[in-house]
């Protein structure tokens, strides 16, 4: 686990500079305000925002057809909304940096390796008291026709529902059509966190032409940024 950070009172510093300087210019009120290297945006600076690219380690996920894999798609994305939230101020803990999984070497048994994995997961959340939680995933289906990104959220989690609207709004702003809305879905990350959570399937690999987008940096960024707008709103709303 890796913890990227300003100190708290560098932050606060900014912010405080920037918004005084905003009033003078007359820019109070804007949502944007440049600082060196980034920018402050009003509600979702200085925020402590984990990332969980699912999977990792000897389990890849979903592959696709053409050998694309979950495990290396997620890592990507979350390294770039991780980019995009430094940026703008945010403290973000991305729960693996690379491709390994959470659990102990020596746990062999697949189903409780993945049990502590995803157990670690939550703790590292929990334990930095962090504000909100973004699980990273690609979906997978026995028929090739289906694509496009989905936001889920834990049932009767008021901020969670709220969150993954917010996203799923932005992720079909970003990428393109597609009728998929924000759903429940009982997965132990969005059941066990106590922050707003949310998980973003980020389209299906089992549609090749997806797969192949989810393949590529360029479409990588594309998701990344349509989940940072998604923060971006969350916070605004
Ligand atoms: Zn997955």
């Amino acid at each position: 686990m890796r913890v990227w950070f300003f100190s708290a009172r560098q932050v606060l510093w900014w912010i405080c500079a920037c918004l005084t300087l905003g009033i003078f210019l007359g820019t109070n009120g804007a949502d944007f305000i440049p600082v060196s290297g980034g920018t402050i945006q009003r509600g979702l600076s200085g925020r402590t925002i984990v990332i969980d690219p699912g999977h990792g380690g000897i389990d890849p996920g979903a592959v696709s057809a053409g050998g694309v894999m979950e495990k290396d798609v997620t890592l990507q994305i979350a390294k770039e909304l991780e980019y995009l939230l430094k940026r703008a101020a945010v403290y973000t803990i991305l729960v693996r940096h690379g491709d390994y999984d959470l659990a102990d070497s020596s746990e062999t048994h697949l189903l409780n390796r993945k049990r502590q994995d995803l157990k670690r997961r939550v703790l590292i959340a929990e334990e930095a008291d962090a504000d909100l939680y973004i699980s990273i995933h690609a979906n997978y289906f026995p028929s090739s026709i289906w694509s496009g990104a989905q936001t889920f959220y834990y049932e009767g989690s008021v901020s969670g529902q709220h969150l993954a609207r917010t996203l799923q709004t932005e992720l079909v702003r970003h990428l393109g059509p597609n009728n998929r809305l924000a759903r429940p879905g009982d997965f132990r990350v969005l059941r066990d966190t106590t922050m707003p959570a949310a998980m973003v399937e980020v389209g299906f690999l089992s549609n090749p032409r997806e797969a192949e987008l989810l393949s590529q940096a360029s479409y990588q960024k594309q998701v990344a940024a349509a989940i940072f707008a998604g923060l971006l709103r969350y916070y605004s709303q």
